[in-house]
C-alpha cells in the first residue's frame, strides 16, 4: 500500500509537472463553460475513445448550432451525426447525444442532474462520464473519475492493484487523501498522454520516477531532445 508521504509528492510534483502542458478537451471546455453543466456533459460523451483536438472541435461545431437540451433535442440523429464527425462511434453518439437531451427535458426540467445516481440513468452516461461531469461542473470533492490513463499509472506507480477503472475508483478512495480525488483525473490523464504513454512510456524522462514502482512496464520510449515534465 502506497503512503500518504508518496502520494503527496507524487501529486505535488505532478501538480508542477503539468503546468503548461495542454489541457485534455473536457478540461478545456470546462474551464471556459464551468457554468454550463449541459455542455460539460455533452462533451464528456463525445470525448471517450477520441483524440482531444477532434472532441474540441466536434463540441464547438455541436453548441454553435445548440447551446441547451431543448434545442439540441430538436436536431436529428443525422445533424448531430453530421456536426461531430469524425469523433469515434460517432453514429452511437449521435443516437446518445438526442436520447440525452430528451431525458434531460422530459424527466430533469432541462437541467442536468448533480447526483451520481442520476447521471448514469442517463442514455450513453456511465460511471467515468457522471464522475467527471460532478468534479467539473458541479465542483464535487468526493468523487474520483477514473479512466484508462488514470487505472493504468495508478497500477503502474504501485499505489493500486486492480484489474477494472471500476475496482480502482473503489481503491483509490482507501489510497489517497480526500483533498486530492477531485484533481487526480487531470493529473494522471494529463500525464498519461504526454509521459506516461499506455505504450513505450517515458520513464526516463519522468519526475515521479523514484517514486514509480513500474509495475509491468517491460519497455520504456526513447529520450527526447527536449525533456518534457520535469520539475
Ligand atoms: S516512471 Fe514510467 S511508469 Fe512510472 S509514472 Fe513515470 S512514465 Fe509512468
Amino acid at each position: 500500500m502506497v503512503t500518504d508521504v508518496v502520494v503527496d509528492r507524487v501529486m505535488r510534483r505532478l501538480a508542477r509537472a503539468i503546468d503548461g502542458m495542454e489541457l485534455p478537451a473536457v478540461e478545456k471546455i470546462a474551464e471556459t463553460r464551468q457554468d454550463d453543466p449541459f455542455q460539460v456533459l455533452i462533451s464528456t460523451l463525445l470525448s471517450a475513445r477520441t483524440q482531444d483536438a477532434t472532441t474540441l472541435a466536434a463540441s464547438t461545431r455541436l453548441f454553435s448550432q445548440a447551446r441547451t437540451p431543448a434545442a439540441m433535442a430538436t436536431l436529428t440523429v443525422r445533424q448531430i451525426e453530421e456536426l461531430i464527425y469524425p469523433v469515434s462511434f460517432y453514429r452511437n453518439k449521435a443516437v446518445f447525444v438526442k436520447q440525452t437531451c430528451k431525458v434531460l427535458v422530459d424527466r430533469f426540467g432541462g437541467r442536468v442532474p448533480s447526483t451520481l445516481e442520476e447521471l448514469v440513468t442517463l442514455p450513453g452516461v456511465g460511471r467515468k462520464t457522471a464522475t467527471l461531469v460532478l468534479i467539473l461542473a458541479f465542483r464535487s470533492r468526493r468523487h474520483i473519475c477514473v479512466d484508462t490513463h488514470v487505472h493504468r499509472i495508478a497500477n503502474r506507480m504501485g499505489w493500486v492493484r486492480t484489474r477494472q477503472p471500476s475496482e480502482t475508483e473503489q481503491a483509490l478512495y482507501q489510497a489517497t487523501k480526500r483533498k486530492w480525488w477531485p484533481v487526480i483525473n487531470l493529473y494522471l490523464v494529463t500525464w498519461g498522454q504526454n509521459v506516461c504513454r499506455p505504450v513505450y512510456p517515458r520513464c526516463n524522462e519522468c519526475a515521479i520516477v523514484s517514486d514509480c514502482r513500474r509495475v509491468n512496464v517491460t519497455h520504456v520510449g526513447k529520450k527526447q531532445d527536449k525533456p518534457e515534465g520535469q520539475t
